[in-house]
């Protein structure tokens, strides 16, 4: 097939701006992501409102700071 210099660069910038959004859209995905995993990792104290990581798995979490023992996911809100 015969592809004029216009259609060319026209199909050129399509496949750059599709490459552009493509990346931006995964980036963002990949970000959201990372947040929302390290959202469910953090524990607010609610004893000194420290906040920090946990990684492990068990639903009470002691705080670093203080030692109070913080039940995990409640901390978003109420609570
Ligand atoms: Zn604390």
């Amino acid at each position: 097939m015969d592809l004029t210099i216009a259609e060319f660069v026209f199909l050129i910038l399509f496949g750059t701006c599709g490459f552009i959004l493509a990346c931006s859209w995964i980036s963002r995905r990949l970000r959201a992501q990372a947040e929302t995993r390290s959202l469910a990792r953090r524990v607010v104290c609610r004893l000194c409102l420290h906040a920090f990581e946990n990684s492990g798995s068990g639903q009470i979490v002691d705080c670093p700071q203080c030692g109070a023992a913080n039940e995990r996911g409640r901390s978003r809100k109420l609570g």
